[in-house]
Formats: structure tokens, sequence, C-alpha cells
């Protein structure tokens, strides 16, 4: 049983990162942010609650983060274990978390101020299937159109130059203090994420031991 947190600035493909490593160990991805995108694209309860939050770039109230880890947590369907990224943010989720479950290790992906707006503000995203797009590094063949769907891509609403300043600022007033009670615990792995995805994968497999990680050959 493996249960990890991958905690970095937004931009610093906690997402993609937790992905990868989840889907090679057979481990459960779970992103907060991801939850709450669902319900704001299939109009829930949840999703009017959080739409605006998000939309600023502020934080989601505790009460609702816990519930809806704990709900998501409880469905017991992470049998090899689990990857939990975008949570916790805050001293209070952290004990929360530290409370119910024991952490194996903590994946910390450090990324200058700088790079993230440059990352973030040319970040692209499909509505229809999910897929992630960036205008610098990874074009999608057709501009602004999905390859796997076809669908128009847009920009995360949360992406805009005000959002992310408020992001940035909360990350480093409130989610840089749980990394530090993290470090007390000495679970944390800092890991750069500047270089490609491969290449900050393979160094996240390194750091924790596991068996190195074969990048798939282009088609
Ligand atoms: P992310 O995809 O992790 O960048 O999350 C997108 C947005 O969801 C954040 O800007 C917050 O508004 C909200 N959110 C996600 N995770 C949390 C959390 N642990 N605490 C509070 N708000 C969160």
């Amino acid at each position: 049983m493996r249960k990890y947190v991958i905690m970095g600035v937004q931009g610093s493909g906690k997402g993609t990162q937790g992905q990868l490593l989840a889907r090679e160990l057979d481990l459960v991805h779970i992103s907060v942010g991801d939850i709450f995108r669902w319900n704001v694209r299939n109009h829930t309860k949840m999703g009017a609650q959080v739409k605006r939050i998000m939309a600023a770039g502020e934080l989601v109230g505790d009460d609702l983060v816990e519930s809806v880890v704990r709900h998501r947590l409880q469905q017991h369907d992470w049998n090899y274990g689990f990857v939990i990224d975008g949570f916790p943010r805050n001293g209070a989720q952290a004990e929360f978390f530290m409370e119910s479950y024991d952490l194996d290790a903590v994946i910390h992906l450090e990324l200058p101020d700088q790079e993230v707006r440059r990352r973030v503000l040319s970040r692209r995203l499909c509505p229809s299937c999910g897929m992630d797009y960036n205008l610098i590094a990874d074009r999608p063949e057709q501009e602004g159109r999905c390859d796997i769907c076809g669908h128009e891509l847009v920009t995360r609403a949360d992406d805009t130059p005000e959002a992310l300043e408020a992001r940035l600022r909360d990350y480093h007033e409130k989610t840089r203090p749980v990394l530090e009670l993290f470090q007390r615990k000495e679970v944390v792995h800092d890991v750069d994420a500047r270089p490609p995805v491969d290449e900050v994968q393979a160094a996240i497999r390194k750091t924790l031991a596991l068996p190195p990680y074969i990048p798939a050959l282009p088609a």
C-alpha cells in the first residue's frame, strides 16, 4: 500500500505527474481540483458553490474540501494506494489529513514563479475529454482543437493573470507552511519540475526508490 501526496504550485505538473505515477503503480489518482471542476461542468449544487471561488483563484473552504476528500477516500477503491494532488493546501487541511491517514511520501514539485506564469498563461484544456495542452511545449496539431476528440479548446477559468497571482500568493502564504510541517516529518522529496515530463517522472521514481520509469515510445 502506497500513500503519496503531490504538492507544488499551479502549473508545476501535479496532475500530469500524479496521473503517470498512479497509472503504472495501480494507484488511484485523486485531484480535488478535478472533482470541483467536474461539479462545475455538470452544474451540481457543489459546482454552484465553488464556481466563483475557483474562477477567482481563491481557496475553497476547508469543511467542503475535507468532506470531498473524506468521501473520496471512503470509497476504498484504492487497494494498492493513492496519489492525492492539490491537497492539503493549508495547516488545517494537513492536520485533518494526518489524523486519518499515514503518509509514505510527499512529492514536492519545485518551480520558480516566473516559469509558473509562463506555463499557466499558455495552458489550454479540452472541456470534453479533459486533455491538457500547452501553447509553448505541447501544442495541439490543429490550432484551438483537441487532438483526441476534436472539441474546441478553452482556457481554464482560473488561468487568468489576476487569479494566478491570487493562487501564487496563497501558495506562498498558506501552502508553504504545510510543506515545512511535512519536512519536519522527513517525508518530503523535492523534485525539480522544470525538465520535460518524462524526466520529472523518472526523478520522482528515483527519489521514491521505485522501479525506473520507462517512457512510452512515440507512435
Ligand atoms: P487545482 O486544480 O489543484 O489547481 O485546483 C483548482 C482550484 O480548486 C483551486 O484554485 C481552488 O479554488 C480549488 N481547490 C483545489 N484543491 C483545494 C484545496 N485543497 N483547498 C482549497 N481549495 C482547493
